[in-house]
């Protein structure tokens, strides 16, 4: 199924001309493969990785990265580019070069856009904006139902064989709370064994909710989301999958509780994964104190005990991934009262400076770690070919490179987002993305964006 004007785009997966203009050699030097061992040269060649060992030369580019990590391209399974739609908080161009600022080689774009990405033309529309832009793979998620309406499932097949080459759909931004509707949905996901990823949250539950149901709620006066709107779901989700099978994965798992009922599941063998935002894994609702909307988001902000129970689960593996929920918003849209201001929060640029800082920086984790829950097991969840592949000879050249000399203030104001509301305002960053490479093709160079 193509659009009206192919020719405007260049075709699945081949790549545009290469960003930096040069030659299709670059020389990554003096790199810590994974931070281990110590620094070698990784020689890249027609977007894969030619040879790896020390005093290697270039007529291309030489990249000197003086003992800097090399890991795999970041994946990211949940982001939101608001295009087509609000192209006024954030576009695919300016959502790649965030990525790629970030470190991401690969993200998956959710369907909540106006109109929403619920048929084949839209899906190809985003993806080839994506391919053009040429900064990071942009996978578009169709939704599951028609216009998100949660009545009507879309033809998942027609975008699956689309160009754009759906392989997630997700309601996200709202929950699949028909089970009936569900029910269908795992039925024509297994046979065609493309993954559906849920947003856990019972809306009965949840309504004119602004906060974790809990002490923080009532002593500001807001209306609590209690953790059981998302468990409920969870444990329903968990057991139809058992019972109709088909692949499905939790979009930011947020509580205690339904950490408990992954552990239960994949005990069961049941085939489902899940995510945990870096925002989950580091606030709580003690920063609501000051009303600031910058701080809402869905699901919302929990409890410490919360923030602990899901830092387990990601070592541990009953959380699979990391996925940074990305959302952007305008200004006028979360600089207001706190029960106004849109949920959701930036993420792209600030999540690997996080994660890193939590559980290996200030944590017992390696750098094995990071590229296992932010590039690998993402890239495994979704079917992705090419991403979260082994450093080593021959793979594809989707890599990123990880300054741990280099800390930085997190501002929105310098961020390649079009939107600024970031949580980490003026928070100390104690790494930073150097380098991104997208299949061989320098996307990232010394911290910035390599934009047309
Ligand atoms: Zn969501």
């Amino acid at each position: 199924m193509g659009t009206a004007d192919d020719s405007a785009y260049p075709a699945t997966g081949r790549l545009a001309a290469h960003p930096t203009g040069a030659a299709n050699e670059v020389l990554l030097q003096g790199v810590k493969i994974y931070g281990e061992g110590e620094p070698t040269d990784v020689l890249i060649r027609d977007g894969k990785i030619a040879e790896i060992g020390n005093g290697l030369s270039t007529d291309g580019e030489t990249l000197d990265l003086d003992g800097q990590i090399l890991l795999p391209g970041l994946v990211d399974m949940h982001v939101h580019l608001r295009e087509p739609g609000r192209e006024d908080t954030e576009t695919v161009a300016t959502g790649s070069a965030a990525a790629a600022q970030g470190g991401f080689t690969a993200v998956f774009t959710m369907a909540n856009t106006a109109p929403v990405t619920d048929n084949p033309s839209i899906a190809e529309t985003v993806w080839y904006k994506g391919q053009n832009t040429n900064l990071c793979d942009v996978h578009p998620v169709g939704s599951i139902s028609k216009n998100l309406e949660g009545s009507e499932l879309t033809e998942f097949g027609m975008m699956a064989e689309s160009d754009a080459k759906v392989r997630m759909f997700s309601d996200d931004g709202k929950c699949v709370d028909d089970p009936r509707l569900m029910r269908r949905a795992m039925e024509y996901a297994k046979g065609m064994d493309v993954l559906l990823a849920q947003h856990g949250e019972e809306p009965r539950l949840t309504e004119g909710a602004v906060a974790h149901e809990g002490e923080q709620a009532a002593k500001l006066g807001l209306t609590g989301w209690p953790r059981v709107a998302e468990e409920s779901i969870v444990a329903r989700d968990a057991i139809m999958a058992r019972d109709y099978g088909g692949r499905l994965h939790i979009c930011h798992a947020s509580t205690e509780g339904t950490v408990e009922l992954l552990k239960w599941a994949k005990a069961q063998n049941i085939p489902l994964s899940a995510e945990v935002t870096p925002h989950h894994l580091l606030l709580t609702d003690e920063r609501l104190e000051t009303y600031d909307g910058v701080n809402r988001v869905n699901p919302p902000l929990r409890e410490q005990r919360d923030v602990d129970a899901l830092r387990q689960a990601l070592i541990d593996g009953t959380v699979d991934c990391v996925a940074t929920d990305h959302a952007p918003h305008g200004s006028e849209e979360k600089c207001c009262e706190f029960d106004k201001a849109r949920p959701g929060m930036l993420g792209l640029e600030t999540s690997l400076a996080l994660i890193a800082q939590i559980f290996v920086l200030g944590g017992d984790q390696d750098w094995r770690f990071i590229a296992r829950v932010m590039s690998e097991r993402p890239a495994q969840i979704t079917k992705l070919p090419g991403h979260g592949r082994p450093i080593a000879v021959g793979e594809p050249a989707n890599l990123c490179v990880v300054d741990t000399q280099r800390s930085w203030v997190a501002t929105g104001e310098d961020m390649a987002s079009k939107s600024r509301n970031t949580p980490y305002e003026g928070m100390d960053m104690p790494v930073r993305i150097s380098t991104t490479l997208l299949r061989g093709a320098v996307t990232c160079r010394d911290g910035q964006a390599v934009t047309a």
